[in-house]
């Protein structure tokens, strides 16, 4: 995190970056830049950090998110045990647009309509990503919740039997919440491995912390379908059930959120970064948005 905050604080707000609005951009489309919009979460990873880059170049920044705060699911990824400095992030990018003047509005869903309205100059697209739910879930089913729901506490599940679908980061990220809060926790995967792309010193970690809090990890497991309380797997081509949960979490991974940019096609000047281009992570964001926001 700290690194973090160097290369956000320091080295991006160096003077060699700046450049005054009205400017030609630097490398740009050799047209002149007056206006800018980033469509974001304005939560951190990829629209916060373009934005107040943009500013400090000196142009007119605008942030809109739907939300009613900031942060996008990076605000999720610090509600997790021993992550809670990821948040520490999301104010760092909010003080630095505050710092060089942009506009963050938040509760405001972006449309074409609004689009073509304002016409910026440029719009970053950074819709981010939405949860993959397949076919076999009916979502309307009042027992099943997202990860998403959990972690933002919109559902609040305590001392249950639940059962968690998918052992990637979020699934188990999300188990071991609900696990601290009381609830028994099953986690089924098809893999062999949990958070398997987590990196070694904190997958250690976690995993050392999901045993302590008694979680069970049914891996090797391909769950066919879901039931009111429970679900059907097929564990080396044997098929069989697991009953008797109160509550089913899936977290089967994210796509592509590119409702808006989908309504977009045409329009000359759109910039998609983060996940909204491709599902992944922060530090891809990040680095995305940092790199479009020095180009343009
Ligand atoms: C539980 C969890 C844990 C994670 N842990 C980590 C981790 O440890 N390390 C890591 O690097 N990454 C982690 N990630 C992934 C990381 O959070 C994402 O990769 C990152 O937030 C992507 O940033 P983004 O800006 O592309 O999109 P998002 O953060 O998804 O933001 C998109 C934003 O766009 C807004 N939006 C969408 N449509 C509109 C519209 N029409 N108008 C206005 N606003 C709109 C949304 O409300 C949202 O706030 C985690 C993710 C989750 C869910």
């Amino acid at each position: 995190m700290i690194d973090a905050y160097r290369a956000l604080g320091t080295e991006l707000a160096g003077d060699k970056i700046a450049v005054k609005h009205g400017e030609k951009a630097k490398g740009g489309f050799g047209m002149i830049i007056t206006e800018y919009m980033c469509v974001s979460e304005e939560g951190l990873a990829a629209g916060l950090q373009a934005a107040w880059i943009l500013g400090k170049r000196g142009h007119k920044v605008t942030v809109y998110e739907k939300e009613p705060v900031a942060g996008g699911q990076y605000r999720l990824a610090a509600v997790p045990t021993n992550k809670q400095d990821h948040a520490q992030i999301i104010s760092a990018c909010l003080e630095f647009c505050k710092k060089y003047g942009v506009e963050v509005r938040c509760g405001i869903q972006v449309t074409k309509e609004r689009l073509e309205k304002e016409g910026f100059d440029e719009i970053i697209l950074s819709t981010g990503s939405v949860p993959v739910i397949p076919r076999f879930i009916d979502m309307s089913q009042e027992n099943i919740y997202t990860a998403q729901e959990v972690l933002s506490f919109e559902k609040m599940v305590h001392e249950k039997r639940v059962l968690v679908l998918g052992a990637g980061l979020v699934g188990v990220e999300t188990a071991e919440l609900l696990a601290e809060y009381g609830n028994d926790v099953t986690v089924v995967d098809m893999l062999y491995k949990a958070a398997p792309l987590a990196p070694k010193r904190p997958r250690q970690n976690l995993m050392e912390h999901l045993k302590a809090l008694e979680i069970k990890l049914q891996l090797n497991s391909k769950v066919l379908s879901v039931n009111p309380d429970g679900i059907d797997l097929e564990c080396d081509g044997v098929s069989s059930s697991l009953k008797g949960f109160d509550c089913i979490v899936p977290a089967f991974g994210s796509r592509s959120n590119t409702a808006l940019a989908d309504s977009l096609m045409g329009f000359p000047n759109v910039h998609l970064v983060g996940d909204a281009r491709k599902a992944g992570d922060a530090k891809k964001a990040i680095y995305e948005a940092t790199q479009l926001a020095l180009e343009l």
